[in-house]
């Protein structure tokens, strides 16, 4: 028993040394303001037990007309098309939604008084399939995301299978992207709240990995499904995948993000995207992407 215990203590010392030393380096200038390590990652996504995911769906509920440039910098003003979406996790024995959707006051608040498409039947099924859902998690705190649990009318019944992160409900409280997304601290202890450094097992094949820079609350999410095949949803990291493939960001004046943040996930992001041939990278709002995906069978086209 002694033997067994004894070089079990040794590493451990060395760690602690490790980290005593780690913490009295001067902080590096060559420190990247955001990294990740997918073997890490990887790893994560194994520690709950359980079958994987099936599946993962997506439902486009609206849509945005913007202009290439406003997601890509530096690109020509050609016409593009903004999904708004919510994504479905499918497990064998119930489903996680990914994202909450949004009302049409939202819609168009967002929309900054263009006339672009609602489609109301597609938001009924993201209500209907919040309602039927085991969890409700959340890329980030902006408003075509996060609104379907916030102002709802189902609200008793989704706010306490809602998981909103540390950060996503400070950014509520504080600085929300519009004052109807505002809540209180009371209102916030209705919903399940975590926290987490860097990466969380979330459920079996699923990791979160904790990426603010598009908004202080950005999460990004690894799932491997039973099949094998790996999914990394980016939520609004990139708008469109463009920017994953070119390394360049948004030009959108009215979102203010941590661009050094931002940059190092789509410098980190393109590298998988190159290397990972398994590896199906998915930006919340790039209907291109969707389209193709769903016509590959990579993502269903509806939700269940
Ligand atoms: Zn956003
Ligand atoms: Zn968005």
């Amino acid at each position: 028993m002694k033997r067994a215990l004894l070089p079990g203590l040794a590493l451990l010392l060395s760690l602690a040394t490790l980290a005593v030393h780690a913490q009295q380096q001067p902080a590096a200038a060559a420190k990247p303001a955001w990294s990740a390590d997918l073997a890490d990652i990887r790893r994560v996504a194994t520690l709950i037990p359980g079958r994987k995911p099936l599946r993962i769906n997506v439902l486009k509920f609206a849509e945005s007309h913007r202009t290439k440039n406003f997601s890509v910098k530096g690109e020509p003003a050609t016409p593009s098309v903004q999904a708004r979406t919510v994504f479905q996790v499918v497990y064998a024995d119930g489903y996680v939604m990914v994202d909450a959707g949004m009302d049409l006051p939202m819609h168009k608040q967002i929309g900054r008084g263009a006339e672009e498409p609602y489609f109301p039947e597609q938001a009924q099924q993201v209500d209907k399939a919040l309602r039927g859902a085991r969890a409700i998690i959340f890329t980030h705190e902006h408003g075509d995301h996060i609104t379907g649990v916030i102002r709802t009318p189902y609200l008793a019944e989704l706010a306490p299978k809602s998981i909103l992160t540390r950060t996503q409900v400070h950014t509520l409280e504080t600085t929300p992207q519009f004052p109807d997304l505002r809540i209180t601290e009371e209102q916030a202890q209705r919903y399940h709240i975590i926290d987490y450094d860097q990466y969380m097992a979330f459920a079996p094949g699923w990791a979160l990995i904790k990426a603010p820079g598009h908004t202080p609350g950005s999460q990004m999410m690894f799932i491997t499904l039973d099949s094998g095949r790996e999914y990394l949803l980016i939520g609004d990291a990139a708008w469109h995948m463009d920017s994953v493939r070119k390394v360049t960001g948004k030009d959108a004046p009215w979102i203010v993000e941590d661009t050094t943040a931002v940059n190092d996930q789509l410098k980190w992001l393109n590298g998988l995207y190159d290397r990972e041939k398994n590896l199906v990278i998915i930006a919340s709002h790039d209907d291109d992407e969707h389209k193709e995906l769903v016509a590959r069978k990579l993502l269903g086209g509806r939700l269940e």
